[in-house]
């Protein structure tokens, strides 16, 4: 007789590991299906967030940016440190043990809330008023049932055609937190979020960086105001190499590293040889192995599951979750999706509004947004006001030294209700935060400069652009 449950995560990302803490918390008998191993071969829960992703990014951000600090980071507070060194060994080893503390902490938790672990990757195997799921690890099958499903599986690194990963010399996310070495030349394909955060850890580390865009346009999601003072913080002050509407002709890797050749924005034949590969074009999503066809799960061509704005499939009692559906690939995204589809199995009627979701960008400085852009505003014909603060006049930001960036708020014209924030700065992605919770609450402009914020902090930039959105600031 297999075992029965009221709902079944498959897959443990920031996704499904919080959904199934949620319907655990929520009174239902829950289990999750995860088999991911790490490296050393020892099965982990997390997902790509914790494993591969956000968490041992983070980790090497932090120390790559300590070690630039100390170099040259801290003349201007006359202290001057010569011979700074590190050892990567050891920074590579901080960053698993966070990662290991992380992965086991979710263990800890699926046992505080009596949620089991079904170790091995799960196959939908078919439907009817129950599902019943196959779970197969090494040399191992067992099926379970359940009356709930909530479809986890998150996404793995988009490949290109006839470029090989191997994870030594080419490599994608995986490989790249994972360099023993520093390369000397590094190659990047894609400037998007991983090409800037990881091309920021080995250029602060010592690499020369060279990244390799497809698009003509740097950051095309942000607002142009963050595109290009973005754009100088990399390229001029930092010395990253973007090369924007790059094609990519043939890339050979041979002996001692690896040959590309690419076409540039003028059409012009190029060549560049690089030590290490790093491909970043993006995530697809994992359902192959998932068994759709057993049961009729809808896909789309591109093969995320389809779902609803309540991450609804079109089978009952079948949800998906995070990276598997439309909509950013954020774990905080899916973290909230997870949160939403447990509550409402148990009949709650939890909402998320979309438009309040922050994107981060952990490079130094920061990139925050949240909501609309000024130009995506008027391209929808919504007149709008804009306010814009800088760093540069905050006594807070002038005394830490962290002086680079902005606040942009754009509002509506006729409401003044805030329809989009944009910050660029070193602590952007704690700031953001206050924009989302005002646009949370339908907040305008005017709510975020009446506001008492605390003198001297970074956010009095907050205030000073919405200030300025009235044409009324304070300090400026
Ligand atoms: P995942 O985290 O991908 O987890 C899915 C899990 O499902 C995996 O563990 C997988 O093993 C498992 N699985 C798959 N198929 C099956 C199956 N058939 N049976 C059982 N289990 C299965 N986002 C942020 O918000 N902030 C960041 O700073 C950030 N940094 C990132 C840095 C990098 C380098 C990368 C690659 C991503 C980063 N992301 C970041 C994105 C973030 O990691 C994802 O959005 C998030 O992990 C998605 O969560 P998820 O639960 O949907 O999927
Ligand atoms: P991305 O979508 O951010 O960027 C991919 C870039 O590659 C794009 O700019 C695209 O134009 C470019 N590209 C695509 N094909 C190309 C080609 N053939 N040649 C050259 N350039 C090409 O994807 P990513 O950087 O791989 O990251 C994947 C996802 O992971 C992100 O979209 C994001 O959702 C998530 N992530 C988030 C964070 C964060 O929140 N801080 C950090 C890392 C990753």
């Amino acid at each position: 007789m297999s075992q029965q449950f009221d709902v079944v995560v498959i897959g443990a990302g920031p996704g499904g590991y919080i959904a199934a803490i949620r319907a655990a918390q929520l009174g239902f008998k829950v289990a999750c299906v995860e088999g991911w191993r790490n490296a050393k071969g020892e099965l982990a829960l997390g997902g790509t967030c914790l494993n591969v992703g956000c968490i041992p990014s983070k980790a090497l951000l932090a120390s790559s940016e300590e070690f630039e600090k100390l170099s040259h980071g801290l003349e201007a507070h006359g202290i001057s440190v010569s011979g700074a060194k590190f050892d990567l060994g050891r920074m590579q080893a901080r960053k698993d043990g966070i990662v290991g503390k992380m992965t086991k902490g979710i263990e800890f938790l699926f046992k505080k809330n009596k949620v089991t672990w079904l170790q091995g990757f799960g196959k939908l195997v078919n439907g009817g008023d129950s599902y019943t799921i196959e779970v197969a690890s090494v040399g191992q099958r067992e099926t379970l049932q359940a009356r709930h499903v909530i479809v986890a599986t998150g996404s793995r690194a988009r490949q290109l055609p006839n470029i090989v990963v191997d994870n030594e010399v080419i490599c994608d996310n995986e490989g790249a937190l994972a360099f023993a070495a520093v390369p000397k030349r590094l190659g990047i394909i894609g400037a998007g979020v991983i090409g800037l955060e990881l091309g920021s850890v080995w250029r602060r580390l010592g690499s020369e960086v060279t990244i390799l865009e497809a698009v003509p346009q740097f950051l095309g999601a942000g607002d142009e105001a963050v595109q290009k003072e973005a754009w100088k913080a990399f390229t001029k002050d930092q010395g990253l190499t973007i090369r924007l509407g790059a094609r990519l002709d043939k890339v050979t890797p041979h002996k001692l590293g690896v040959a590309i050749d690419w076409t540039d924005d003028k059409g012009l034949a190029q060549k560049l040889e690089v030590d290490r590969l790093v491909v970043s074009v993006g995530r697809v999503p994992n359902t192959e192995l998932l068994g759709v066809g057993n049961v009729g799960l809808a896909v789309d061509e591109r093969g995320f599951v389809v779902v609803d704005e309540h991450c609804r499939t079109n089978l009952p009692n079948v949800w998906a979750i995070g990276d598997v559906v439309r909509g950013p690939m954020l774990a905080h995204k899916a973290e909230d999706e997870g949160v939403m589809v447990a509550e409402l199995i148990a009949g709650q009627k939890p909402h998320i509004d979309y438009a309040c979701i922050p994107w981060i960008i952990y490079t130094a400085p920061e990139i925050a947004w949240v909501g609309m852009t000024e130009q995506k505003a008027k391209a929808d014909g919504i007149a709008v006001k804009v306010g814009q603060f800088p760093f540069a006049i905050n006594g807070r930001a002038l005394g830490t030294g962290q002086s680079q960036g902005f606040v942009k708020i754009v509002a509506d014209a006729a409401t003044d209700r805030v329809l989009g924030v944009h910050i660029v700065h070193a602590h952007a992605s704690d700031l953001i935060q206050e924009a989302v919770t005002v646009m949370e609450f339908k907040g305008s402009s005017e709510d975020i400069a009446r506001i008492c914020h605390g003198h001297p902090t970074l956010s009095e930039v907050m205030r000073e652009a919405a200030l300025a959105v009235d044409k009324r600031t304070l300090n400026a």
